[in-house]
């Protein structure tokens, strides 16, 4: 039995009832055999079965106070998954559907991902099962609040770095910052990152995640000689990650024409406008029905998923998922086919299930994989303690030119992996063996620890 095979047996049957963790491994797994092959001494120094056992995982009890005086109590974590490379680093979700399992996929990922940015960042994940939808800001405040006492502890500019992710934005990261500095009587800019601009945030930060899945695009179908101009664009999501999808996949000249949330889907045939959304989404708390209904031209479809181009009568040549895991399965993999789609990028961390990865490459659909395709964010992170570190802030020009360079690096190195090992083009092989073979090198370097 192979090696990657065994190790990931011994995963399913030591993390039970954790299938988003076996998803990732498999994942990640599936690509690296010939890395392992080329390097026998991987199993000898046990790096699979290292690699898959967080270095640390801390749970806690938040307990805080809604606003009507009742006393409420989640689940809260931090996965300190690997930290060869450095300070463990990794967004906080908060999210009713959050548990163990979700936030060590998460974890398990980050490293990768951290590795293929070159920032010198290990891999982390946290987050609680808090929903903040339909909280006011102070029952946010004081949950944030409850959290920070106990995460304070274990992190630390040069220890571990948190940042947002799907229901942590600035407000959060902003109460969890204040709290930290309140308990710890320092003010440690760079103990988070997705701070607010004027207290040591970075510029470009928010736009980070979307606008570099739409570089990584760009670097893709620059290698075909082809460009994001005048193509139609499907993207999922209508958070962070995908509003500024939107905006730079507009600028370079695509037309998207879908976003969505948790209740439906909009599709704007004359492109999403992408101001308004923003308005929507961000300063109203709103949903994409609201910006349907604002919007002449616009429909909505509750309930309904943005993948199903026939259904909506048009043709697509490049596909976004930004909202979360799992998001599109093999029937909605098909539909994309069908509507044309030549190119998916994954804005969202493992939106696309195995059997519809593997359908669209067998396709020949070009894939671009999250680890790879949505680094840019924890990559302005890195930037961002990069400015921390120096007291400096950056305009917006230098901090994106940055990031760019970071992203088609990013690019190159995948397809160059890929290459090397005999996987000409699958970027979700060279994206997955180069960023393990920076991890493994870095771990034999540093011992059996
Ligand atoms: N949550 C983001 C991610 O999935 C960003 C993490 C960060 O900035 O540390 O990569």
């Amino acid at each position: 039995m192979h090696y990657a095979n065994k190790v990931y047996d011994q995963v399913v049957a030591a993390n039970p009832g954790e299938p988003e963790f076996h998803q990732a491994v498999r994942e990640v797994f599936d690509s690296i055999a010939p890395v392992l092959d080329a390097h026998p001494e991987y199993a000898d120094q046990a790096i699979l079965e290292r690699l898959v056992e967080p270095e640390r995982i801390i749970a806690f009890r938040v307990p805080w106070v809604d606003d009507a005086g009742k006393i409420r109590v989640n689940k809260g974590y931090r996965v300190q998954f690997n930290s060869a490379l450095g300070p463990y680093k990794g967004g906080l979700r908060f999210h009713p559907t959050v548990y163990l399992g979700m936030l060590k996929f998460l974890g398990f990922e980050q490293i990768f991902k951290n590795a293929l940015t070159r920032q010198h960042i290990g891999g982390a994940k946290g987050g609680a099962n808090f929903d903040p939808k339909g909280k006011s800001d102070n029952e946010v405040m004081r949950f944030c609040q409850s959290f920070m006492t106990e995460l304070q502890r274990h992190i630390g500019p040069d220890v571990d770095v948190p940042a947002g992710d799907i229901g942590v934005g600035g407000r959060e990261i902003g109460y969890l910052f204040g709290q930290y500095r309140r308990i710890r009587d320092s003010f440690d800019a760079g103990v988070l990152t997705g701070k607010g601009l004027g207290f040591g945030g970075s510029l470009a930060r928010t736009e980070a995640t979307g606008y570099g899945a739409v570089y990584f695009a760009d670097a893709m179908l620059a290698a075909r000689g082809e460009s994001l101009d005048g193509r139609t664009a499907v993207v999922s999501g209508s958070g962070n990650v995908a509003l500024y999808a939107i905006a730079k996949a507009q600028q370079l000249g695509a037309r998207v024409v879908t976003a969505s949330d948790s209740s439906g889907m909009v599709y704007d045939d004359a492109g999403i406008d992408v101001e308004l959304l923003r308005h929507i989404k961000e300063d109203l708390r709103g949903r994409v029905s609201d910006y349907a209904a604002q919007r002449p031209g616009a429909r909505y479809q509750a309930g309904a998923k943005v993948w199903n181009l026939a259904e909506l009568g048009i043709h697509a040549d490049i596909a976004f998922p930004c909202a979360t895991q799992n998001e599109l399965n093999e029937v909605d993999a098909r539909q994309l086919l069908n509507g044309g789609v030549r190119a998916v990028v994954e804005g969202a961390n493992m939106p696309t299930t195995l059997e519809a990865t593997h359908l669209l490459q067998e396709n020949g659909v070009l894939f671009a994989p999250g680890k790879a395709a949505n680094a840019g964010g924890v990559a302005t992170s890195a930037l961002e303690m990069q400015q921390n570190s120096a007291r400096q802030s950056w305009g917006f020009e230098k901090v994106d030119a940055k990031l760019h360079d970071i992203m088609r690096d990013i690019h190159d190195t995948a397809l160059d992996a890929a290459a090397r090992y005999g996987h000409e083009g699958d970027y979700v092989v060279g994206a997955n063996a180069a960023g393990f073979e920076m991890v493994a090198e870095a771990m034999i370097a540093q011992g059996v620890i």
